[in-house]
């Protein structure tokens, strides 16, 4: 099972530091969910653990079962079983699903391990049919003329078929209706496993409430002030986050 362990994390943009001596373990089995105002780093936490180049980091320790993370490159990341589902999933038009979804499953296997066309197709409509997909999806261009929640959904069917041993979903809900919100949490709910760690990055609670976290942490001005579990979230969705930064002295 694994473990990812975060330690003194500092991350700077152009510069600027952002996250600001982060905290934070997730192992397998778990559910954590991060929330914050806008523009508190949550984001930014994220790309740093996927190892985006614009995302410096200036201190601290990632490890996933001891490993060092931060001395990977993306792929080998990946390799890992690192996977980030992005609020804003890009578009790539003539790259169908199922190619985009083959190279991603092959460079996650690894050199020499990659999976026979007649098993990868086989799998892609079990998962598929495992998450409610049609299955003319899979000949779709890559997120091409999706809807917000077919996109989300297609983020979904990425983790079920890399499976990941820790998945990152940054604001998966955004953006989305009640119905797709729901198909987005079952989806997700059908991939949880004692062999997988969430980290669930949200800004509001409506996520939280299908997609039931182990561990609720508000991040404020970069670091983690706050943890509790699902009450915290609902506590916040109450009374917002002004409360909060005026019992920790928090000033910005
Ligand atoms: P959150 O996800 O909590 O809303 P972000 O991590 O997106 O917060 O952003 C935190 C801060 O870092 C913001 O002030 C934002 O302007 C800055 N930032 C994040 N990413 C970039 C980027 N790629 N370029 C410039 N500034 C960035
Ligand atoms: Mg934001
Ligand atoms: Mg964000």
């Amino acid at each position: 099972s694994p473990v990812l362990k975060i330690e003194d994390l500092h991350v700077s943009v152009d510069g600027k530091e952002i996250v600001r001596g982060l905290d934070l373990t997730v192992k397998g089995g778990e559910i954590h969910a991060i929330m914050g105002p806008n523009g508190t780093g949550k984001s930014t936490l994220a790309a740093a653990l996927m190892g985006h180049p614009r995302y410096e980091v200036t201190g601290g320790r990632v490890t996933l079962d001891g490993e060092d993370i931060l001395a990977m490159s993306v792929d080998e990341r990946a390799r890992a079983g690192l996977f980030l589902a992005m609020q804003y999933p890009a578009e790539v038009p003539g790259v169908s699903n199922a190619n985009f979804l083959r190279t991603a499953l092959n460079a996650r296997l690894g050199e020499g391990n990659e999976i026979p066309v007649i098993k990868f197709h086989r799998m892609l409509q079990e998962k598929m049919k495992q998450l409610g997909i049609d299955p003319s999806f899979a000949e779709r261009y890559l997120n091409e003329g999706f809807s917000g929640g077919e996109k989300k959904r297609n983020e979904i069917l990425q983790l079920a078929m890399l499976n990941p041993r820790i998945a990152i979903l940054d604001e998966i809900d955004s953006g989305l209706d009640i119905d797709a919100l729901r198909i987005v949490a079952d989806a997700v709910n059908a991939v949880r496993s004692p062999e997988r760690g969430f980290l669930i990055i949200t800004h509001y609670q409506r996520l939280l409430e299908y997609i039931v976290p182990d561990h609720v942490h508000v991040m404020m001005q970069g670091r983690i002030v706050k943890s509790g579990d699902r009450e915290l979230a609902r506590e916040l969705e109450r009374k917002g986050y002004d409360w909060l930064k005026q019992e920790l002295g928090i000033v910005d």
